[in-house]
């Protein structure tokens, strides 16, 4: 087999990109940089991890921080539950093992929110362990320099890439190697059109002699995505006065701040809308309210077609409506302010972004 690693070493000496985690090899920042790249862009990363570092400079101050303050500062990038679980992960540390990250693949796969890429990750960046990282990029440069067309999601498939990748790692210098086939995958061997006239492994690469790279790598099933429909209700009581609430601790975006929501099993035309808003319970002082019992002054759909907004196995149809009242007594309200604060979901957030109560007043 021709030198792999080698050839890879050395591209990646000559075209890495300077990005900040690659300077450190504190297994704190690069647990955390791993954390917020997984499902997420470097450009669109990069400005989370130094928001985090400067926050929290160290795991004790992560392990410190409120839930809610942690949630806030991720605001945006999504899939929460990764702010959740590296918010635990830091109290484990910093709790149980006195700040000490654990030092083998063995012992980090075990925290929460590790997973093996993760873990192989940290074990060879910071503690020169020779575990290679298989995530899309490396499935990506593998099955098509060495052909494979075993699927990436199946069990057969993990255990195949996972096994060539360890033969394939360079003992000596782990960090580095895992590294390099990363951002191999990342920026040269690109799911759409990779770089193949100016590729290290042109000579080599199985799917280019046979012109099959757009086939590769081969996934078995996509997974079923189901359609939701949100319908969020802004109130707005005559000072500008709102109600959010806080989402429980099940399903998407838990603990995040919402507006009392009405989720239907599909579309509804207004008429029916308005109709199955009466029944909707807002939080009151001393109990829940329904709509119907709100001296209404109006009702405004504020979004004429729904926002689609998509999440990994769900796709939300998101309606936002205005209920202006004119007295909010009995009621549990907060100002629009909070929002500077509090963690929301990104749909709302963006809806808010060009959405001013004041007007409505
Ligand atoms: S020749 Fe093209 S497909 Fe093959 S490794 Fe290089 S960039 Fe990827």
């Amino acid at each position: 087999m021709f030198n792999f690693s080698k050839k890879l070493i050395d591209w990646y000496l000559q075209n890495k990109r300077e990005l900040p985690w690659r300077k450190t090899q504190d297994p704190y920042r690069i647990w955390l940089s791993e954390i917020i790249l997984q499902q997420t862009r470097v450009e669109q990363g990069m400005p989370y991890y130094f928001k985090f570092v400067e926050a929290y400079p160290d795991i004790k101050a992560l392990a410190n921080a409120p839930e809610d303050d942690v949630l806030k500062l991720w605001q945006g990038l999504g899939y929460y539950s990764r702010a959740r679980n590296l918010h635990a992960t830091a109290k484990k540390v910093a709790f149980d093992f006195n700040s000490e990250f654990p030092n083998t693949y063995a012992e980090i796969k075990k925290l929460k929110g590790i997973g093996d890429y993760t873990a192989s990750a940290i074990a060879s960046i910071c503690f020169d362990e020779a575990e290679a990282v298989v995530d899309g990029n490396v499935y990506r440069v593998l099955s098509r320099v060495f052909g494979i067309d075993t699927p990436i999601d199946s069990t057969p498939g993990k255990k195949e890439f996972k096994a060539l990748a360890q033969q394939l790692i360079d003992p000596k210098d782990p960090a580095t190697f895992n590294q390099a086939v990363m951002e191999f995958g990342a920026t040269q061997c690109k799911p759409k059109n990779p770089y193949c006239l100016h590729c290290p492994f042109q000579q080599d690469c199985a799917a280019y002699a046979s012109g099959k790279i757009n086939e590769l790598p081969v996934k078995q099933g996509k997974t079923k995505v189901r359609d939701r429909y949100f319908n969020y209700l802004i109130v707005l009581g005559p000072s500008g006065e709102t109600i959010l609430s806080q989402r429980d601790k099940k399903g998407i975006w838990r603990g995040l701040f919402e507006f009392p929501l009405l989720e239907t099993e599909k579309p509804l035309k207004e008429s029916r809308f308005r109709e199955s808003l009466k029944n909707l319970k807002l939080p009151g002082v001393s109990s829940a309210v329904l709509v119907d019992d709100l001296d209404v002054e109006s009702l405004v759909a504020l979004t004429p077609e729904a926002i689609i907004h998509k999440l990994s196995h769900q796709k939300l149809h998101v309606h936002f409506w205005l209920l202006k009242i004119k007295d909010v007594s009995g009621l549990q309200t907060s100002s629009f302010e909070v929002f500077e604060t509090y963690a929301v979901p990104r749909v709302i957030d963006r809806f808010m972004e060009d959405f001013d109560y004041k007007r409505y007043l």
